[in-house]
């Protein structure tokens, strides 16, 4: 048993499948079945992800956006379709640490310092001590958190605490950073500044992120690939391939090569959009 669990791990944590997609999904459907009948939450998904990719899931509230991440990172399971992660089952991969997850909460512990919060789930992977403090700091400076170690979650900004749940997520070394709207909660300058800083690590660290927003300039910003969603049932409308240089910096905003790309993700969700409610 722990045998085969390290097999599948060693497979899971294997650099890109044949196709050197890191996530392949095909034709995947989900419905909730609920009191008041079936959610089509998501339908004939297509989407694959290469490795070192920066992809934002961009749509209305309802579209699906929460559901394909949790589909990918093995936390709620596909009624058809299929879909591999690093050429294996998202179970196999979760189960290699494949994932570093990022919510719109930072979801801190108010009792534990910044530091001890990064090192949480290292002792729960029991890593040694030398290990967490390693990965700690390294991770802490990062997201220039150096230095906050020791303060609580309450002692620090929104922006700051964000930065520290993403330092969280990124110390389990995962190949892929799953982001579920996690600057929705703040006010638009720290969102900038945010934004430019996860460039930044994105360019240092070379991690495949799945990335969702409501932001048509965030998205258009971050992404080497934005996929435009749209609701009842949750579907990919348009993807959108990004190709404005690998240095950014918010000035790009004003460039015609990003107008563009916003108004073709503008009119995709125009389009998408019923205006039923
Ligand atoms: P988004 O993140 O784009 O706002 P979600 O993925 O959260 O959308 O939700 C997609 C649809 O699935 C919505 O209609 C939502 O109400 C429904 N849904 C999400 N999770 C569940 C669940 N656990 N049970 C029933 N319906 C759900
Ligand atoms: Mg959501």
């Amino acid at each position: 048993m722990v045998e085969e669990v390290a097999r599948e791990a060693a497979e899971a944590a294997r650099p890109a499948s044949a196709s050197g997609s890191v996530i392949a999904i095909t034709d995947l459907s989900l419905t909730f079945q609920t009191a008041d009948g079936p959610v089509h939450a998501l339908q004939d998904i297509d989407l694959s992800v290469d490795r070192g990719e920066f992809v934002s899931l961009i749509g209305p509230s309802g579209c699906g956006k929460t559901t394909l991440l949790r589909v990918i990172a093995d936390l709620e399971q596909p009624t058809s379709g299929e879909i591999a992660v690093n050429g294996v089952s998202p179970d196999a991969a979760r189960r290699a640490r494949a994932y570093g997850y990022v919510f719109q909460a930072a979801a801190l512990y108010p009792w534990r310092s910044i530091a001890s919060n990064v090192a949480l789930p290292l002792e729960i992977m029991g890593l040694s001590k030398a290990e967490r403090s390693e990965r700690v700091k390294r991770n802490l400076e990062l997201v220039n958190l150096t230095g906050f170690e020791r303060k609580y979650p309450w002692q620090l900004s929104g922006g700051m605490q964000q930065r520290a749940s993403i330092a969280r997520a990124l110390a389990v070394e995962p190949d892929l950073l799953l982001m579920d709207e996690p600057f929705g909660a703040l006010d638009e300058i720290v969102r900038d500044h945010l934004n430019e800083q996860l460039l930044q690590l994105w360019a240092k660290t070379h991690k495949t992120i799945v990335f969702v927003t409501h932001s048509i300039p965030e998205a258009v910003f971050l992404s080497t690939k934005i996929v435009v969603m749209s609701p009842r049932p949750g579907r990919v409308y348009d993807v959108i391939d990004c190709d404005l240089p690998g240095e950014r910096t918010l000035d790009i905003r004003e460039t015609p090569e990003f107008l563009e790309i916003a108004h073709r993700v503008r009119e995709g969700l125009r389009a998408g959009h019923s205006y039923d409610d």
